[in-house]
């Protein structure tokens, strides 16, 4: 898209970050360029509308929390937040998943969506999709559906796409 040139600018590759092998890509530079970070945020709701209408935005912490508010104030619609082990204050529902070493479980409010209701679920970076089929686990825990997934930069050599099925996840930039 037209947005390829400005996250190509600001989404900055680090080398071997957390760990020797790793390429991280870093969006804390779009994050300072207000121009470039509406963009963003209106490229995100673009494809989102296209998935169709919603009734709420999850957000996956940490990074999760730097999008899906914006894009659910945009849709009109409120905003959900899925927390790592421990953070959440009210009654939650748990989910553990498999990361490279070991494991990791994330948590959302249980009177946090509604049963029946259509949730979009947003994140940074698709690598694995390990992450945002954790998610949608927690969406059907509720009773809910995930109607689509978001991410601004998906990995291909990761393979997540194919394991997300039938959902699918929008992407802005692929590398
Ligand atoms: P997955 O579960 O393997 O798809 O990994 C996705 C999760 O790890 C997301 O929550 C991302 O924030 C994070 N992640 C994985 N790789 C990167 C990266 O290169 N940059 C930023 N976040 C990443």
């Amino acid at each position: 898209t037209e947005l390829d040139p400005i996250i190509d600018r600001l989404v900055r590759p680090i080398a071997d970050w957390p760990e020797p092998g790793v390429t991280f890509r870093d969006i804390t530079p779009l994050l300072g360029d207000p121009v470039a970070y509406d963009a963003v945020i209106d490229g995100l709701v673009t494809l989102a509308q296209a998935a169709g209408p919603v009734d709420a935005v999850l957000g996956i912490e940490a990074r999760g929390f730097l999008f899906g508010p914006s894009i659910a104030l945009r849709l009109g619609v409120g905003f959900v937040p899925v927390r790592k082990a421990g953070k959440l204050p009210s009654e939650s529902l748990s989910t553990s998943y498999d990361l490279e070493y070991g494991s990791a479980t994330m948590e959302m409010h249980v009177d946090a969506v509604t049963a029946g209701s259509r949730v979009l679920v947003v994140d940074d970076v698709l690598a694995t999709g390990g992450t945002l089929l954790a998610a949608a686990d927690l969406v059907s825990q509720a009773g809910a559906t995930v109607a689509g997934n978001l991410v601004l930069i998906e990995l291909l050599a990761l393979g997540g796409r194919a394991r997300l099925g039938d959902t699918g996840c929008g992407t802005l930039r692929t590398y």
